[in-house]
């Protein structure tokens, strides 16, 4: 395989730095980053013009983008695996809600199969949003913590669950959690009213990380007048076991509760994510969705219903997410870039992704000014160059 090297960049090595100089891929994976100067026999050079180079980014939430969704089938998993390279993003957990009805285990059956056919990005595996939850929401079903059930989406999705997020206060929610454990699939908390001890059990039994915090995370009912009741959020924030992750849009969550999080976690325990939708990347119109009903798309906004008017999911893209978080936070940027790189690779236990040092995958975006990706590389290979107009 051939070797490439990017010269002339400000490189982003998340949570530690932003130095100048060059990077050397080779086989897909870094060699070397800073002066290489004896790279002589290189297949490729790039000038990168002294643009920004970060790891590539790394979505852990999102159910679509642009005209694709992912639990449509195959079709869609392959195209939104051609669109991701635009906004940046090389590493992906497609999520998909369970819907408990006829069917429904085959084509998760079969969309876990097409994962090694969307070449254009990396799939570490699916994140399954429910079905054991204990607060709707998004068409997310609520059924108790069911051992059975969860066997058979287990052996549908053939070991390619990356991710099962969950409510703690799911009745019989814990042997679900362990068992997720055993199969090493990291289990996220959220759609909840849970309380106190609830959160802390489910933490003790494995979980580790709250998903769209503070969206959908419900205080307890008022015991008492006059005393404020606590719930996961308080817990979450308190456990440092628990890292979270924000829809960075500026409608699903306010920069402030942001940075409540980050003063309680430090930068390294919170997560950009998108929680994209249909819709999503799209220019300003109004789109076509399989839930009967077209979803209204503007700049700086979520996806709307498009006569009600009210929330009907993200449409957020990661690259716009990080341009939010840069602006909001006020972090070094190489702390900022962690959230949409090292963090969630660390989360997923994946080593050789979310940073830009030797050994690491070569999964690299080059950025315009405007923080819109110039190239984007993965594993070496090029995925999108923007074109020049
Ligand atoms: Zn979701």
């Amino acid at each position: 395989m051939s070797s490439l090297l990017i010269r002339n960049v400000r490189f982003v090595e998340p949570g530690q730095s932003v130095r100048s100089g060059d990077v050397l891929v080779h086989n897909g994976r870094i060699v070397a980053t800073g002066s290489t100067g004896g790279a002589a026999q290189v297949a490729d050079v790039i000038d990168g013009g002294g643009r920004l180079l970060s790891p590539g980014l790394i979505d852990v939430h999102t159910h679509g983008i642009m005209h694709s969704l992912y639990e449509a089938g195959p079709d869609d998993l392959r195209a939104a695996s051609r669109e991701l390279g635009r906004f940046g993003v090389t590493t992906v957990l497609p999520t998909i809600v369970p819907q408990i009805r006829d069917g429904w285990l085959d084509r998760l059956a079969e969309i876990a199969a097409a994962i090694p056919t969307a070449s254009e990005v990396c799939i570490p595996g699916l994140h399954i949003e429910g079905p054991f939850m204990a607060v709707g929401g998004a068409a997310c079903p609520t059924l108790p913590g069911d051992l059975g059930l969860l066997e058979q989406i287990l052996s549908a999705s053939a070991g390619r669950i990356a991710v099962m997020s969950v409510s703690p206060d799911t009745p019989n929610i814990l042997p679900i959690i362990r068992r997720l454990r055993q199969e090493k699939i990291t289990v996220f908390l959220t759609h909840t009213r849970a309380e106190v001890e609830e959160t802390e059990a489910a933490l003790d039994a494995g979980a580790v990380h709250a998903t769209h915090f503070y969206d959908v995370f419900y205080a307890p009912a008022e015991k008492e007048p006059g005393a404020r009741p606590v719930g996961a959020v308080e817990a979450i924030l308190a456990d440092p076991r628990a890292s979270v992750d924000f829809i960075a849009d500026g409608v699903h969550v306010h920069p402030t509760a942001i940075r409540a999080a980050v003063a309680a976690k430090t930068w390294a325990g919170v997560v950009l994510i998108t929680d994209s939708n249909i819709g999503a990347g799209l220019p300003a119109g109004v789109y076509d969705t399989p839930w009967g009903f077209q979803v209204k798309v503007a700049p700086n906004d979520a996806a709307r219903h498009a006569t009600k008017n009210f929330l009907a999911g993200s449409a957020l893209t990661m690259d716009r997410g990080m341009a939010n978080l840069l602006r909001w936070l006020k972090l070094p940027p190489e702390q900022v870039w962690a959230m949409g790189t090292l963090n969630p690779a660390r989360l997923l236990g994946l080593e050789r992704k979310g940073r830009l040092a030797p050994g690491a995958d070569a999964d690299l975006v080059l950025w315009d000014e405007d923080l819109t990706a110039a190239r984007t590389w993965v594993r070496g290979i090029s995925v999108y160059e923007k074109l020049i107009r």
